[in-house]
């Protein structure tokens, strides 16, 4: 949308936390647009989706420490769309639902400018659906509400009247109350609602710090000051709360509140992360491996261009595959020009970003080490004698080439790219690690551990693995570990990303 004559403001719903929960409409406004202007309670992790060169302005507005005044960043919307740029505003939850986008709205129209609105998930249908209450339920609410609890109840002239809303609506949700609890259920309790009224405090609904009290009108303050609950939190009362004992799905999830560090590249976090994240973990990536594409195309170029000669092509990692063929469609060729070889990949990621180019693999071991792999190919012909590439990364373990040369193999290696130390990784992430701010530290390679202890020094990266579970994803890795004394905990039984993640679940489940 860059240079569009006339700006727009799309005042867009994040949803409560959980970055799925935000809409298509909202995702779709997010990734086209020039500039980003997000509060402190939609998830950041949707700011990923933002066009790279998207300028992203935070103007925060957690409780208490507002980063910038509500006319300040009526302003900075009317300046924006004024420019001509087209700006996505990113709320927590629904932007008109105590999200004062109605004034945001309003300072534009003033200005005649254009804007639209997407709604979101607001926190109260977000945080009681992942707490397991449903806030109708036949024969037990016919009605629900929203309020806010930011109101002194104390006041004389109050805006919320506490006892009118007691018998209002059967069930009753509020926004911004942890502070006037006492407060607040006492109103309700002077309107007249029984003291056994089950109520419930969800802070962080929807995230894995999810955290969930529940009790009485009677008790529920005390419970929530003893648990040491804090915003953001909805609080919610009614019969409804009840079903929570039978209906409480997310806090059982396997990986549940579990905050898991990866340690693989970034690129190839994703499919990982989104999994865990699924199971209900929280995701902390922290790359220890940089990878560099080799800039000189001449060995490659030469060797695509003598794809006819291999017997075999073997791909060790989904980064080589990516090389491999971007730079075969780059020279004009596609995957026709492995016709007369046979493919072989490491192990079941590296084969499906195969077949996403069209290409079934001849060869896929049953354990995915490089051992396996020479055993794999043995069964299918002898390779004495066979010209075998080898595309790979520079820093690669030199034990499959040398196995299929001992084996009479004639071995081309190939390498796509070089693989180096990350020497800037995340700050926030590298200071929970060593503060021990987190449960589990998986390591999916060799290098990955390696890294890891040149990042922190082998010193402290031991001292790590003693206070943190550490997980590996196989044999290898947790050799590796072993010499630089990083202590494994937890091996995968199944030596992949999805295995490690089920051997995680697993363990979970026992623990
Ligand atoms: N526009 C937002 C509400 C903003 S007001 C919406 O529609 O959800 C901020 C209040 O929302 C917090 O004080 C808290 O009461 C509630 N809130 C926001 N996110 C929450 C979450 N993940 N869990 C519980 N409450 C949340």
């Amino acid at each position: 949308m860059t240079g569009s004559a006339t700006g727009k403001v799309y005042l867009i719903g994040a949803g409560p936390g959980d970055p799925g929960l935000i809409t298509v409409k909202g995702l779709e406004a997010l990734k086209r647009c020039d500039v980003v202007v997000y509060d402190y309670l939609a998830n950041p992790q949707l700011l990923e989706c933002a066009r790279p060169d998207a300028e992203l302005i935070y103007v925060g507005k957690k409780a208490g420490a507002h980063t910038m005044r509500q006319h300040e960043i009526n302003a900075l919307l009317v300046e924006k769309a004024s420019a001509g740029r087209s700006v996505a505003r990113l709320k927590g939850g629904d932007p008109f639902v105590f999200g004062r986008g109605g004034e945001e709205a309003l300072a534009l129209a003033e200005h005649g400018l254009q804007f639209e609105i997407v709604p979101g998930v607001t926190a109260a249908i977000a945080a009681s659906a992942y707490a397991g209450v449903p806030v109708t339920h036949r024969g037990i609410a016919t009605s629900f509400g929203v309020v806010t609890g930011h109101e002194d109840p104390t006041k004389p002239r109050n805006e919320v009247d506490w006892r009118t809303i007691a018998h209002g609506v059967h069930t009753l949700a509020v926004y911004m109350g942890i502070k006037n609890l006492p407060m607040l259920t006492q109103g309700m309790l002077d309107g007249g609602r029984p003291a056994s009224t089950p109520a419930a405090v969800i802070s962080w609904g929807t995230t894995p710090r999810q955290r969930c009290v529940h009790g009485t009108l009677n008790t529920i303050s005390d419970k929530v000051r003893e648990a040491g609950i804090s915003a953001p939190a909805i609080t919610l009362i009614g019969d409804v709360v009840s079903l929570r004992e039978k209906l409480n799905w997310f806090e059982k999830l396997p990986l549940f509140g579990n905050r898991i560090v990866t340690t693989r590249p970034r690129r190839q976090t994703t499919e990982m992360a989104a999994s865990l994240q699924r199971l209900g973990a929280e995701v902390i990536v922290f790359p220890t491996i940089r990878i560099e594409p080799v800039t000189d195309y001449a060995q490659l170029d030469d060797a695509i261009a003598r794809l006819a000669n291999f017997r075999w092509i073997i791909f060790t990692s989904i980064n080589g595959v990516e090389m491999f063929f971007d730079r075969m469609l780059a020279l004009g060729r596609d995957a026709r020009s492995l016709a007369s070889c046979k493919v072989a990949a490491i192990g079941p990621a590296t084969a499906q970003a195969l077949r996403e180019r069209f290409v079934c693999v001849d060869c896929l071991p049953r354990e995915y080490v490089a051992e396996e792999v020479v055993a794999a190919l043995q069964e299918k012909e002898d390779v004495g004698g066979k010209r075998i590439l080898l595309p790979c990364a520079g820093a690669a373990r030199p034990v499959l080439p040398h196995e299929l040369r001992r084996l009479g193999a004639e071995i081309e290696e190939l390498t796509l790219y070089e693989t180096s130390c990350e020497t800037d990784p995340p700050a926030e992430a590298r200071q929970r690690i060593v503060d021990g701010e987190v449960d589990v530290i998986t390591f999916t390679s060799s290098s990955t551990v390696a890294n890891f202890a040149k990042i922190f020094g082998e010193e402290r990266a031991r001292e790590i693995s003693e206070k943190v579970m550490c997980a590996s994803i196989g044999p290898i890795t947790s050799q590796t570990a072993r010499e630089l004394g990083i202590r494994i905990k937890l091996e995968a039984d199944e030596h992949t990303t999805n295995g490690l993640v089920r051997s995680l679940c697993e363990w979970f489940a026992k623990a």
